[in-house]
């Protein structure tokens, strides 16, 4: 079976409050992939996300840096960028297997990093559908992806 949800989002403001919704759910070890093209809106998500945990943060696209490490109340994460990695070999530097046993992962570009990604609990693509307006398609592909599908489900019905 596979667990999935599609949200309608008409603007960026609503991607971003997408992404401040899952950021209270979220524990270490939790691996979130961001998938869509460029301009989708992967970066946007995180920002709500990271912000919502962090008010202070100033949250820049980790293109260049590959990854942006936060250290919230709540909890510590990493976001990371793997447009621009240059195979899998560079992705074992970075060292995510210890990152994992104290921090989150939200990733955007998973593909680049190969078999060198740690493998996602939740998948979010953004789908590019018109002007302001992006289709973001969750997808749960481990049981904790499963019950972080519910939490998201259940945040949002509530008035
Ligand atoms: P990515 O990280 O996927 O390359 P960004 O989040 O950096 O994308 O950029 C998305 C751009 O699209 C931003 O300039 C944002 O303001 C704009 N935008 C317009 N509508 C939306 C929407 N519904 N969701 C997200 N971004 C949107
Ligand atoms: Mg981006």
């Amino acid at each position: 079976m596979v667990a999935a949800r599609r949200f309608d989002l008409a603007d960026a403001d609503q991607t971003a409050a997408l992404g401040a919704t899952l950021a209270h759910h979220l524990v270490a070890g939790d691996v979130i992939h961001l998938d869509g093209d460029l301009g989708a809106g992967k970066t946007t998500l995180a920002r709500g996300l990271i912000t919502r945990l962090d008010p202070t943060a100033r949250v820049k696209s980790p293109t260049y840096t590959i990854v942006e490490p936060y250290e919230t109340r709540a909890l510590a994460l990493w976001h990371l960028d793997l447009y621009r990695l240059n195979g899998s070999a560079d992705l074992d530097v970075l060292g995510l297997g210890d990152a994992l046993d104290r921090s989150a992962l939200l990733i955007e570009w998973p593909d680049r990093g190969g078999d060198a990604t740690p493998p996602a609990d939740l998948r979010i693509a953004l789908a590019y559908t018109a002007d302001d307006l992006r289709r973001a398609t969750v997808t749960a592909l481990t049981a904790r992806g499963i019950a972080l599908l519910r939490l998201l489900d259940q945040s949002l019905k509530q008035p």
